[in-house]
């Protein structure tokens, strides 16, 4: 999806039930990965001011929801399952439990920990994905990304490595470079480099879905517009890094407190 939210902190929706007109509060914390285990860092800068900010809206009464837990899918979860010699399962078994427990003795206060491998969380995106392939919001397009021959897999930017063709960085990306800022397509990058195997990776044929977001700009600045109205003069903790929203769609219009990262 080009409409992308990168959430680091707390990510607060209120909105009225009409049925009821009385109003709910769901609050989640960004998704801990279980490819490793969590650390105070993590706790002080994404839990602590959601579970503060929960307890607090508990205590005056109000319906609110906390939801958290653990992301599991993911290249790295299958590198370190292939580095261990273990399927994904054990790895993401391991760092649920150990991260559940230590948000447990920590006093997090979640109303549910839940997994997103678990089907409901399948059957809930595959849900999504129908609806809008549905109605027509979704393009399927060809692209060419490395493959890795030797661990029989596509490599997301990150994995790949080698020369910049603008400047010679002998580090760069597939599709960038951080040495001199250039952008280009991954068959101009010299000397590939899979960072999985250490093999030459070749480019292949793959395809994605692209939303049609040049048909839904009216759309999609209404439902911002309403979501707006909605939050103003409220307080929402979030931060935002990347928001593919219509060119005139102005970001400081959002109601948004940050809170760092
Ligand atoms: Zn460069």
């Amino acid at each position: 999806m080009a409409l992308k939210f990168s959430i680091f902190n707390v990510f607060k929706i209120k909105f009225m039930d009409q049925k009821l007109s009385q109003e709910k509060i769901l609050v989640t914390a960004a998704l801990p990965y279980a490819n490793g285990p969590i650390h105070l860092g993590h706790l002080a800068g994404a839990y602590l001011p959601a579970d503060i900010y929960v307890r607090y809206q508990r205590q005056r009464g109000r319906d609110i929801l906390f939801i958290c837990g653990s992301d599991e899918h993911g290249v790295p979860i299958t590198i370190t399952a292939d580095n261990e010699k273990v399927s994904p399962n054990v790895i993401i078994d391991r760092f649920h439990a150990i991260n559940k427990e230590s948000f447990d003795r920590f006093g997090m206060s979640f109303d549910i920990y839940s997994r997103t491998s678990l089907p409901i969380h399948h059957e809930t995106a595959l849900g999504f994905f129908k609806e809008f392939s549905d109605a027509d919001l979704l393009v399927e397009k060809k692209s060419m990304q490395f493959y890795d021959n030797s661990r029989q897999m596509f490599l997301p930017d990150r994995y790949v490595e080698g020369t910049c063709p603008k400047c010679g960085n002998l580090s760069a990306r597939s599709d960038e470079c951080e040495n001199c800022g250039s952008l280009y397509d991954p068959s101009e990058l010299l000397n590939p480099v899979s960072k999985i195997s250490g093999d030459k990776p070749e480019l292949k044929e793959t395809s994605h879905w692209f939303s049609r977001l040049e048909n839904s700009r009216k759309e999609l600045k209404n439902i911002l517009m309403r979501w707006m109205r909605i939050m103003n003069g409220k307080t929402m903790f979030c931060s935002i890094a990347k928001v593919g929203f219509p060119p005139d769609f102005r970001i400081e219009q959002l109601p948004v407190i940050s809170i760092g990262e």
